[in-house]
């Protein structure tokens, strides 16, 4: 069994819709064995959470914004089954319509949105996508059977981002797979309580279900297609030598989406991991394309060569470069603080105090100042937290300044292969300097998976494209 699962923008519109069907066909032709989860429409999720909090303000445009939702679905019902009969489907439509209206109305009555109405008025964006795909297959004559997956997929009531009770969710998926043969249809992101009240996984769930399916029926591979040819070197937008990489590590595309290569957020894709299971992100509007496979573990670490998931991490040292566009660094430094020990802790404990995340970490051997980044809107506000921590070693002069700089950037250059091979870090910094390119902090993680550099802003985009053509060269 493979598990396929298409986001939002691969089902915006009824155009989009038909190649996502054109798609499955193919496979069903190739008598694949494929079960299918579907997110809502495009930005569907957003205007579900949008009218059911004007409705909490009590404001009548709800209304107007509920018909807008109501239409464009219906559109996609009658372009998709142009010249089909869709009485089934108008009634389910209708159906789901009435009651997400009542809803609302209760909503807009009581004044009262809580997490667990929310929840419950955002499933209806894969209830009603699945429901329509599912109803317009079968009238192009493919088997399919709808699968709302909360009623398997069992969950805490921790409304909004609920945690999912493998247990008694592994069970229940066996044993529906078991008794249901036919291609099902899977509502992506929603689950529920014991007490069979809707919850949601947490936005871009859909990921998650589609992992949490395939780990437990011991899919052969899962599929997330989506609008890029999978992980790609770099962003396109900004570097125009960027390509995708065959294959990446699990810890690969963790580094990468961190910085910004959005195509999973692979914390979803564990329950997949843990079973082995190939994961290949694909793109549906290039279906073609191979896309990218998630590893395990990069050939020369792997010694289980038994292991289900291939083995073919590509032979790049350097897997992506990324970047943070926008940050600011706060430099704490002063000869006074050499062999000072608690510095570094207070520093920390203030800033997350203050729920300031910070986004990198560099402190020289000298111990003579520490640079941390963290997002622009921190900038002068950690500075002031950090002043006033630090006021009486600003007296004393053990901390001689704490300052910020903002406009710049960090570039996170990534990649399995850094571990043990020297030199990649020297042709990181030839490409820089080869372009005059100035570098105002550098860390490296010690799993060495990833060097990251501050630089200005200005220059992130000959940086990254210096940087990009000196070590990654299409294959
Ligand atoms: N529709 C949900 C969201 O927009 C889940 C998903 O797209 O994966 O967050
Ligand atoms: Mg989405």
């Amino acid at each position: 069994m493979i598990v396929m699962k298409f986001g939002g923008s691969s089902v915006a519109n009824a155009e989009r819709i038909n190649s996502v069907i054109s798609i499955l066909q193919t496979r069903i032709e190739n008598n694949e064995n494929i079960s299918v989860v579907f997110s809502a429409f495009q930005s569907v999720t957003d205007s579900l959470i949008d009218i059911g909090n004007l409705a909490l303000k009590r404001n009548a445009a709800y209304k107007s914004k509920l018909k807008t939702l109501t239409q464009l679905h219906f559109e996609a019902i009658n372009e998709l089954n142009y010249g089909r009969d869709i009485s089934i489907l108008q009634y389910k439509a209708e159906s789901l319509f009435d009651e997400l209206s009542e809803i609302l109305h209760g909503v807009f009555l009581v004044k009262e949105l809580t997490a667990k109405s929310l929840d419950y008025i955002v499933s209806f964006g894969e209830r009603l996508s699945c429901t329509i795909i599912t109803e317009s297959m079968i009238n192009r004559g493919i088997d399919c059977e709808y699968l709302n997956a909360s009623q398997i997929i069992k969950t805490d009531n921790d409304f909004g981002k609920a945690r999912v009770n493998f247990k008694l969710t592994n069970r229940n998926i066996k044993a529906y797979f078991k008794k249901h043969k036919m291609i099902q249809i899977v509502t992506g992101f929603i689950s529920s309580t014991e007490e069979n009240e809707i919850t949601t996984l947490g936005r871009g769930g859909s990921d998650y279900t589609a992992a949490i399916i395939g780990a437990s029926i011991d899919a052969d591979a899962i599929e997330i297609w989506t609008d890029v040819d999978g992980i790609l070197t770099a962003d396109p937008r900004k570097v125009a030598d960027a390509f995708s990489l065959k294959s990446v590590t699990y810890e690969e595309a963790m580094e990468l989406s961190h910085f910004g290569a959005k195509v999973i957020y692979p914390p979803t894709m564990l329950p997949a991991l843990d079973k082995k299971i190939k994961i290949i992100i694909k793109n549906t509007f290039n279906p073609e394309a191979a896309g990218t496979t998630i590893v395990e573990k990069s050939r020369e670490q792997t010694t289980d060569s038994a292991s289900d998931i291939s083995n073919d991490s590509e032979e790049f040292f350097i897997k992506g470069i990324s970047s943070i566009d926008n940050v600011s660094l706060i430099r704490v430094q002063g000869s006074g603080m050499i062999g000072v020990s608690g510095i570094a802790s207070r520093l920390f404990t203030a800033l997350a105090l203050h729920k300031i995340n910070i986004i990198l970490i560099t402190q020289a051997s000298s111990e003579h100042s520490i640079c941390l980044a963290v997002l622009p809107e921190h900038g002068e506000k950690s500075k002031a937290i950090l002043k006033n921590e630090f006021r009486l070693e600003l007296l004393d002069k053990i901390i001689g300044e704490i300052s910020v700089e903002d406009n710049l950037s960090i570039i996170a250059v990534v990649g399995e292969k850094m571990r043990h091979s020297p030199g990649i870090a020297g042709k990181i910094f030839m490409a820089l300097g080869d372009n005059a390119i100035n570098i105002n902090a550098i860390a490296q993680g010690s799993s060495e998976l990833n060097i990251s550099l501050v630089i200005n802003k200005d220059d992130l985009s000959k940086a990254l494209n210096a940087i990009h053509s000196k070590i990654l060269k299409r294959q």
